[in-house]
């Protein structure tokens, strides 16, 4: 049995093959170009391979709403060509399979949660932080939808006292994503984020992730929380994160994943193949229920 991964990103699709026991036999990405270009890209990939079922994480917003009338769109995303686009239909019509269809971080949360990081565990906290921040959650053992889903990288925080950064998110300016994202530290400081090894600009960012986490943790009651996107892998934010989520917290909560930070804010264990991987779970969960 053979299960069609596609991990559908703003910047990249990642597309793979895994046989029932997750294991990935063949992966291949292309950019996100325009739709049409794109999902031929997708099709061309697929359409040589004999798979039983397709997963697909997928940037968004995205309608996952089953009695919605755009079910499966692409809703009002910054990329102009993807507004509106019918995504799911499209695979739909090309391959006659269970499809299983949800947000590109709700499917890595998925995949963590299955078989990495978060291996057994009922509620499980992914935020990127790439381009943009997002963040999926898995709560007593469901990804949460919703009204719509959840749009984790758009939450405010507390601006720093001597950051005079307007922030960069066309929408709000100074939410976690306007002051945090990949986009963000690149325009505050002129320079990509992987250049910068000022222990200040990682202070910095982990002073804003850290109260996006703590709000995250006190409203989800995630029982891990793991944080990953280009970003994370700077190997000084996850220790600044620690100390500066245990000083905002300060003690108001004491449970042992609390007194574990080490173990509790972690980086993907499936590293770059979590939201592959996450599509596979997705995949495999609708076959099972067409079956
Ligand atoms: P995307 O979010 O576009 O899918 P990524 O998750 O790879 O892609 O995130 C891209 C962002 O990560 C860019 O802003 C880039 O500057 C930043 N980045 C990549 N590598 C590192 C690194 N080693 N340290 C810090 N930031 C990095
Ligand atoms: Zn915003």
């Amino acid at each position: 049995m053979l299960i069609g991964c596609i991990e559908a990103g703003g910047t990249k699709f990642v597309c793979g093959v895994c046989d029932e026991r997750g294991q990935i036999l063949d992966r291949t990405q292309f950019p996100t170009l325009a739709p049409n270009e794109t999902m031929e890209n997708v099709n061309n990939y697929f359409s040589k391979k004999s798979i039983n079922a397709i997963g697909l994480g997928c940037f968004g917003p995205i309608d996952l709403k089953l009695t919605s009338k755009t079910y499966g769109f692409i809703k009002n995303t910054p990329k102009e060509s993807w507004k509106n686009y019918n995504i799911l239909g499209y695979l739909k019509k090309k391959f006659n399979v269970p499809i299983g269809f949800d947000t590109d971080v709700n499917s890595a949360a998925l995949g963590e949660a299955h078989y990495g990081a978060a291996k057994g565990l009922q509620n499980v906290l992914y935020i990127t932080i790439g381009t943009g921040i997002g963040a999926g959650v898995l709560v007593e053992g469901n990804l949460l939808h919703g009204m719509l889903h959840p749009e984790m990288g758009h939450i405010l925080i507390r601006r720093h006292p001597d950051d005079d950064f307007e922030g960069i998110c066309p929408y709000h300016k100074d939410c976690i994503e306007g002051l945090a994202s990949g986009k963000s530290i690149e325009t505050r400081y002129n320079k990509k984020a992987q250049y910068l090894t000022d222990d200040s600009v990682w202070k910095l960012e982990a002073y804003y992730i850290a109260q996006a986490l703590m709000n995250y943790i006190l409203i989800l009651s995630p029982e891990k929380i793991i944080i990953g996107g280009g970003v994370s892998k700077q190997k000084k934010l996850l220790k600044y994160v620690r100390v500066y989520v245990k000083q905002f917290l300060n003690d108001y909560i004491n449970t042992n994943e609390l007194k574990d930070l080490e173990h509790y804010i972690v980086n993907p264990q499936l590293g770059d193949n979590a939201g592959l991987i996450g599509a596979f779970v997705l995949g495999l969960n609708a076959l099972n229920e067409h079956n």
